[in-house]
């Protein structure tokens, strides 16, 4: 049966074939940076105020990618990768347009995670240097200790973001003794050298990897997703024409999402400046300052996670700030339900009218993505904000989508859903991942040989194109926007001597617009648990166990049952769909 393949309803634009920064930042002329002036303000850090221009972004980018080049306890060569461990602060698009214009990849890892953790992600990516944060540099050096470098050794590998912002006019901070002898960014910003221009991604080595987010992939632990310069140029593209128009006089972005998670990276570095909006960066979300910089920078444009808006719909601390500047809250990342929609939008709708700016609408929509497709594929156009509400959006531009029912007969022999009903969404054009790397069976797995990429996620296409997430087919689960893999709690829980089997799986909190980890185990010796609050003892001890082990966002929130066997499959997969109805009788309501 031929495939039914849905295609965009916005027409096909051009691919480009060039580097993230000579699409971005390559000088147009003395005043011009990628058509929009020089001297227009491109990022704020928002506890400070200190800003640089499109200009400045490009001069220090240079000076960095040359410092990484050039410096002899660096010496990067093109495609050497970078692992970058920080927060969101004004350092992230210098640093990444400083490994681009050198010609290297970043990896990106998350500002919370723990020493293992973070060893599995610079193994795996083979980095060459770990650049991190003042806060991060403990870690960084418990990594490295327990992989037996000598602090010596290790230190060589390490870059300190210092916490000051002297490099960028704003203010310094004093220097730490624990950060004495390491290279810093603002010595590889002081350097006299400059690279002249930028490494050249031209025609195919546009396809060639430009950074490496992790994702866990419909299975396992994490994986290194190779993301080219193609899929970045053209995803910035298309979003931009779903997207609400923004621009430089009229509107102001706030960076909330962590910069390390393509979400973030994606839509808070690189489309801002394809955009030519000032984006304001704050290190993490906060309700207060949230509310403050909304007022405090005229932001017209949030980009956030579900759990957002139910900070919007319940805290007082929205009240106390004028936010008439607002005019559109965009949320991906986990699904957004309706009910949490209407009541943020019923609450501005009071709100606003005892604001600065009364006529000014908010719309809050959603986009839908993953790492793995760089990541919008879907966006709900503002003007249909409440017509379809709930709905993922429509298919951006250069895309092609199928609804797939079974695909049990390989490839070419899939079948797909008829119009109207449910299937796994898969997804095939230029943003699509070049693939895990160096994982060529975990690439062959979700990307079929004629390029159809396998979301995991089970979607519905109403009669007007608005697509539907309704389920997942794939075992992630999602706190708050971020990657939990079962498999990854699971190889863990296993390490624990009173556990002998495990299973995790995501339970649904409606208060809190997330899913929360719930753990299923079985215990080694279970005669020992002679009693209902013997177990339940014992379940509080492995979640209270897991918190040494793992960052926060995979901590065993959803609770540990304690159960005689995990179900599993005839192959010993995990029966995960039957936990998921058991949990769901087990707690009304998380
Ligand atoms: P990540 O790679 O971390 O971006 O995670 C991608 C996954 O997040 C998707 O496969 C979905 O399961 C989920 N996701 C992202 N956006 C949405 C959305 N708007 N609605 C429902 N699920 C979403």
């Amino acid at each position: 049966m031929a495939p039914r393949i849905y295609t965009s309803p916005v027409p096909s634009i051009p691919v480009h074939e060039q580097s993230i920064f000579t699409r971005l930042l390559s000088q147009d002329s003395p005043t011009s940076i990628a058509g929009q002036p020089a001297t227009n303000v491109a990022f704020v850090d928002a506890a400070t105020g200190t800003q640089i221009t499109r200009g400045q972004l490009r001069s220090l980018a240079l000076t960095v990618g040359y410092s990484l080049r050039n410096h002899p306890k660096i010496s990067a060569k093109r495609g050497d990768t970078i692992l970058l461990y920080s927060p969101n602060s004004l350092a992230w698009p210098v640093v990444v347009f400083g490994a681009i214009a050198a010609g290297l990849k970043c990896t990106f890892a998350n500002s919370a995670y723990t020493a293992t953790e973070l060893a599995h992600q610079y193994d795996d990516s083979r980095a060459k240097m770990v650049m991190t944060s003042s806060e991060g540099l403990p870690v960084v050096r418990d990594m490295f200790k327990g992989k037996g470098l000598s602090k010596a050794e290790a230190d060589a590998r390490i870059i300190v973001i210092r916490n000051g912002l002297s490099w960028a006019g704003g203010p310094d901070a004093s220097a730490k003794p624990e950060e004495a002898g390491l290279l810093t960014l603002d010595e590889l910003l002081k350097s006299k050298g400059s690279l002249k221009e930028e490494e050249k991604f031209e025609g195919k080595l546009a396809k060639e990897t430009a950074f490496l987010c992790y994702s866990s992939g419909t299975t396992g632990k994490p994986k290194g997703v190779e993301t080219t310069h193609q899929n970045v140029t053209s995803v910035i593209d298309s979003v931009k024409l779903t997207f609400p128009p923004i621009s430089y006089d009229t509107d102001r972005v706030l960076a909330i999402l962590p910069m390390y998670h393509i979400y973030g990276a994606v839509k808070l570095i690189f489309f801002p400046l394809l955009c030519g909006t000032p984006c304001i960066i704050m290190p993490r979300f906060d309700p207060e300052q949230f509310c403050a910089n909304i007022q405090r920078y005229k932001v017209s444009t949030a980009l956030i996670v579900p759990p957002v808006l139910v900070v919007m719909a319940r805290h007082p601390v929205v009240d106390k700030y004028d936010l008439s500047s607002l005019k559109v809250m965009f949320s991906g990342a986990a699904p957004l339900g309706a009910d949490l929609v209407k009541q943020v939008t019923s609450r501005f709708l009071t709100k606003r009218k005892k604001e600065s700016n009364p006529s000014n609408e908010l719309a809050i929509v959603q986009g839908y993505g993953l790492t793995e497709t760089s990541p919008t594929t879907h966006l709900l156009p503002v003007e249909d904000a409440i017509r379809k509400i709930g709905s993922i959006g429509i298919l951006l531009a250069n895309l092609e989508a199928r609804l797939v029912v079974d695909d049990e007969g390989g490839p070419g022999k899939e079948i797909d859903a008829p119009e109207g009903e449910r299937g796994e969404l898969w997804i095939r054009g230029p943003t699509v991942m070049k693939g895990y790397l160096n994982n060529p069976s975990a690439t062959a797995n979700s990307i079929t040989p004629d390029g159809w990429f396998k979301t995991g996620d089970i979607a519905i296409r109403d009669k007007d194109g608005y697509y539907f997430i309704v389920d997942r087919r794939k075992e992630l689960i999602k706190y708050k926007g971020f990657q939990v893999p079962p498999a990854e709690l699971e190889g863990i829980l296993l390490t624990h001597p009173d556990i002998a089997d495990a299973a995790v799986i995501g339970v649904e909190s409606v208060k809190e617009a997330t899913e929360l980890p719930r753990a299923y185990v079985v215990h080694a010796k279970p005669s020992t648990l002679k009693s209902e609050a013997d177990k339940e003892a014992f379940g509080k001890s492995v979640a209270k166990w897991m918190e040494t082990k793992v960052a926060r966002h995979k901590f065993l929130r959803g609770g540990v049952v304690i159960i005689d066997i995990v179900p599993k499959s005839a192959a010993g997969k995990i029966l995960r769909r039957e936990l998921r109805d058991r949990a769901k009788q087990e707690l009304v309501q998380v």
